[in-house]
């Protein structure tokens, strides 16, 4: 509700008799501009045109008792709570209720929100947590790898050396056994070639007695035992 001729809200409102509420101060206005004093101080409604008294009877010089039958032109007007204010009120309510439904929304989200944020610091942390466990985890596989790749070798070294070993005594096994093959060889062969010796030549016994040194030799003598074989097997040939 506004004033139609300046258009804002009516500030000391007053109504004509044609019902039409205006300004105090806007309806003055508009009497002083129109007022034809030929007419006799009337006025006519900005928006309807009905004439009007301007001037209302001055009650101080009329009697008490007939004041209730003067009506002046122009009266002022109160505003009261009407209708238009009560929708306003049901509409107020609606906006409060809405505004405490938006308020609770807001709680549960800002509620949900820290909760996230919670459950975020919890996730970050058990991820720096899992993060360093990984960490000492890797370290620890790094230096137990580097300890069975030392192991590792010790153990080859460890292995060579036993082979190595193995191999000694394999062939001192064997030159054992040569030995002790050529030895009993010798030994049965000696009684036949004692025997013989005595109808022998006098150089036969100079080349038997060369036998003897063999276990002694360098064991490279013993990787060619066919050779050697030959070599004494032919003295017993003969
Ligand atoms: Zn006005
Ligand atoms: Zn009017």
């Amino acid at each position: 509700m506004s004033c139609s001729i300046c258009l804002s809200k009516f500030k000391n409102p007053v109504s004509i008799p044609c019902g039409h509420v205006y300004c105090t101060d806007c309806l003055t206005n508009h009497v002083a501009a129109t007022s034809n004093d030929d007419v006799g101080f009337m006025s006519n409604c900005p928006t309807c045109r009905e004439p009007f008294n301007c001037v209302s009877p001055q009650l101080n010089c009329i009697p008490r008792r007939l004041h209730q039958y003067i009506l002046p032109s122009v009266r002022r007007v109160y505003v009261e709570p009407s209708s238009s204010s009560a929708s306003l009120r049901k509409e107020l309510a609606a906006a409060e209720k809405l505004i405490r439904a938006l308020e609770r929304d807001n709680e549960r989200l800002v509620n949900e929100r820290d909760n996230l944020v919670v459950a975020k610091e919890d996730a970050l942390y058990r991820e720096s947590l899992l993060e360093e466990e990984n960490q000492e985890l890797r370290q620890s596989a790094e230096m137990d790898a580097i300890e069975a790749a030392d192991a590792l070798k010790a153990l080859k070294s460890k292995y060579n050396k036993l082979k190595q070993h193995c191999r000694t005594l394999k062939e001192e096994n064997g030159q054992k056994d040569l030995s002790a093959v050529l030895l009993n060889v010798s030994k049965r062969n000696s009684s036949a070639v004692d025997a013989s010796l005595t109808d022998a030549e006098a150089s036969t016994p100079k080349r038997l007695r060369m036998i003897r040194p063999l276990p002694h030799r360098s064991r490279l003598s013993l990787q060619t035992p066919t050779k050697n074989g030959e070599q004494l097997g032919s003295p017993f040939r003969t």
